[in-house]
Parts: structure tokens; C-alpha cells; sequence
């Protein structure tokens, strides 16, 4: 039997085939061009345990039909990875909202329609943009946990590109849930969702480092270019830290472990700003001594200790492991990008 994933060739995605494949899973994964799949398939050493299909745009409700009709009888598990996460548009319904809700109601649909007896579980990649209030991030007394929704309306969530992806996020998590009680009588799959923070850590493959990386480690790898004149401010993050490798085991355990059947699972370890990460560069990285912005070290999670309390332990607890430090995922992001350069 065999685990469908799609939007295989993302940057989480990589990794969550990486860890299946470890495991001996088959899996079939989707990727928008044959390129991609062809290199994807390479960059696994052609595993023969790896078939890739291609699913060009998921804003196409039945983009998924050929390729579940065609493996119907195979597939037990389906991760539905794929998603935009980008903020460079001005059209945020139809590259952002419609993508993330089309997607999501098409896989389910294609499975209710020709897997239905075969699926068993499905894992959908959402995001803490989801659970979230985007307007009450700062304040203290505000707890989030696996029972909190993004308030925002299809509406509100346009008013900028970062508030529309987290809308993309929201609709289409409650889109699967929706689907999933609608639809019980006749899907034998159960569903959980992995809701992460901002996910770092290295690339799948060293080769994937690119001078632009995926918008998350995008984060550092331009505070690793940053100069002590550079102007922090439209580099000041501040949010939840997750590592890449930690987010494709929460996934991988998600078709194994009963007990995440039916949860939403919140992937946080901590909270970061920008502080802490150049703090961890300018701890860690000789070669970039004195080439860094210093800020004002070790002022950064006094900053973070502002804003609202993201409790996942229920999350943690069902999991079950120990996620990754801020300093190992920025160690491992930050040193793949050196590397690349020849500047480690
Ligand atoms: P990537 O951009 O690397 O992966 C997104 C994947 O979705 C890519 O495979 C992309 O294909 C595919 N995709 C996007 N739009 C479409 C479309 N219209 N049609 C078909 N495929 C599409 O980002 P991540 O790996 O970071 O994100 C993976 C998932 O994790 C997403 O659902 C994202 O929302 C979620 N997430 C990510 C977080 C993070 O910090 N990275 C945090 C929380 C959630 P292509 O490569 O061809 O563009």
C-alpha cells in the first residue's frame, strides 16, 4: 500500500518523502512539471519505492481525479502538502485563497470519488496561520491552542498579502474538516491536520539551496546576507519556530499513530525573532564575524516573551518527541547556505 503526497517537490514535502522512503513506505508524490519530477526522482537515487505523477494546478477541483482514479486501489494514506505560500501577489483570491480551498476540497472529493474504500487516512498540511488572530499576535494575556481558529473572514483576510495566506490556511483546514462531516458516511478515511509555526532547518538536498529559498528559510538566509548597515526593520520577524525535520515526522506519524487521528497538531517550540536568530549567527559562524548586524544581543526573547502564549502541549504530548532548539535549525539552515557559497 502506498502514501500519496502532494506538492512532493516543496521544500517540507522533500523531507516527508525523504523519511517515508527511509521507512519503506511506496509512495506516489505530484509535482507541477515533469522537470521536477525527473530531478525529484533523481535526488532520491531513482528509489524504486518513488512514482511521481503530475498534478498541474490545484485550483482545478478535479486536478487530483486522473492520477487518484489511476492508483485508486494502492493508496492508504494521502498528505496533502501542496499549497502557495508566497507573498509577491496582488491577486490574493486567485493565487493564494483559491489554490489552498480548490486544492483541498478536490483531493478529498477525487478520494470520496475514487479511493473511497481504499484511503484510510488523510493528513492535510495546514498551518498555525489557521489558528492564529493575526491582530492579537502581541497581546500577552491571549492563549492559543489546538481549539483556536484565525478569526478572519474571506473578506478581512485581503487586506495584505501575509493576512490572505493566512486565510488560504484557515479556509482550507476548515474546508477538510467540513468535507470530513458531510462526507462520513461514505469516506472510510480519518483526518488530522499539522499545523506549524515559521519551519526552518536545511534544504532536503544540498542542491535545493538557491539564491531565493522557500519563503520561511527565506527568513534566514537574508539575515545571513544582512551587513551592520542593513536596515533591520523589514527583517523583523517575530512568530513561532519549528524545524523541517521535526514538521516531517509530526506527518510521517500522523498515518501511524491512532492517537492523532481526528487532532489538529500545533508544531511550535518556541518563539523567535530576529534577534535570536542573528544571535545564533554571530554565535556560531566564524566566517561571518563582524559582517552581521549585532542588534542588541540577547535581548531577543525578552521581545518574544510579549506577545501571546502558543500552548501546544497537547500537540506535544500526543507527538511524543522532542522538536529541535532555535539554535539547531538555524545552525542547520544557516551552515547549508554557507556551505553552497564556499563560505563556511
Ligand atoms: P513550498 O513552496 O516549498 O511548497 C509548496 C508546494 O505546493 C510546492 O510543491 C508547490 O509546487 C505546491 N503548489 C503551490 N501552489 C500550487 C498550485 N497552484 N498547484 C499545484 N501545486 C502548487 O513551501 P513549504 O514546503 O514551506 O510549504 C508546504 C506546506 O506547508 C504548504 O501547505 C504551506 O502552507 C505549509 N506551511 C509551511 C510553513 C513554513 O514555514 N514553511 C509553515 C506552516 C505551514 P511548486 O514547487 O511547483 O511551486
Amino acid at each position: 500500500m502506498s502514501v500519496f503526497i502532494s506538492g512532493a517537490t516543496g521544500y517540507i514535502a522533500r523531507h516527508i518523502v525523504g523519511q517515508l522512503l527511509d521507512q519503506d513506505y511506496k509512495v506516489i508524490g505530484t509535482c507541477r512539471t515533469q522537470a521536477k519530477a525527473d530531478q525529484l526522482m533523481k535526488q532520491f537515487g531513482n528509489n524504486p519505492n518513488l512514482v511521481m505523477e503530475i498534478v498541474e494546478d490545484i485550483s482545478k477541483l478535479d486536478a487530483f481525479d486522473s492520477v487518484i482514479q489511476k492508483h485508486s486501489k494502492e493508496i492508504k494514506y494521502v498528505l496533502h502538502t501542496a499549497s502557495p505560500f508566497f507573498f509577491d501577489t496582488t491577486d490574493f483570491v486567485k493565487d493564494l485563497l483559491v489554490p489552498a480551498v480548490n486544492g483541498t476540497k478536490g483531493i478529498l472529493q477525487s478520494i470520496k470519488q475514487y479511493a473511497a474504500d481504499s484511503v484510510e487516512r488523510v493528513v492535510v498540511t495546514s498551518s498555525y496561520a489557521a489558528v492564529f488572530d493575526m491582530d492579537r499576535e502581541n497581546e500577552k494575556d491571549l492563549v492559543l491552542t489546538e481549539e483556536s481558529w484565525n478569526p478572519d473572514s474571506w473578506e478581512h483576510c485581503q487586506r495584505n498579502p501575509v493576512a490572505a495566506y493566512c486565510g488560504s490556511k484557515k479556509f482550507a483546514e476548515q474546508a477538510a474538516w467540513e468535507f470530513l462531516k458531510e462526507n462520513k458516511d461514505t469516506v472510510k478515511f480519518k483526518l488530522a491536520t499539522v499545523n506549524p509555526v515559521y519551519v526552518f532547518g536545511p534544504q532536503k538536498f544540498d542542491a535545493d539551496v538557491s539564491q531565493k529559498l522557500n519563503t520561511s528559510c527565506e527568513i534566514v538566509n537574508q539575515l545571513v546576507h544582512a551587513t551592520p548597515d542593513t536596515d533591520l526593520t523589514p527583517l523583523s520577524f517575530y512568530g513561532g519556530f519549528i524545524d523541517v525535520r521535526d514538521v516531517a515526522k509530526a506527518h510521517v506519524l500522523a498515518i501511524q499513530k491512532d492517537e492523532l487521528l481526528g487532532q489538529r497538531l500545533i508544531l511550535s517550540e518556541g518563539r523567535f525573532n530576529t534577534q535570536d536568530i542573528l544571535d545564533v549567527l554571530n554565535k556560531d559562524f566564524p566566517t561571518l564575524k563582524g559582517k552581521l548586524p549585532v542588534g542588541k544581543p540577547g535581548t531577543g526573547t525578552v521581545v518574544c516573551d510579549t506577545g501571546a502564549t502558543i500552548d501546544n502541549s497537547k500537540s506535544k504530548k500526543l507527538l511524543g518527541f522532542q522538536f529541535r532548539s532555535l539554535e539547531e535549525t538555524i545552525d542547520d539552515t544557516a551552515s547549508q547556505i554557507l556551505k553552497h557559497e564556499g563560505n563556511l
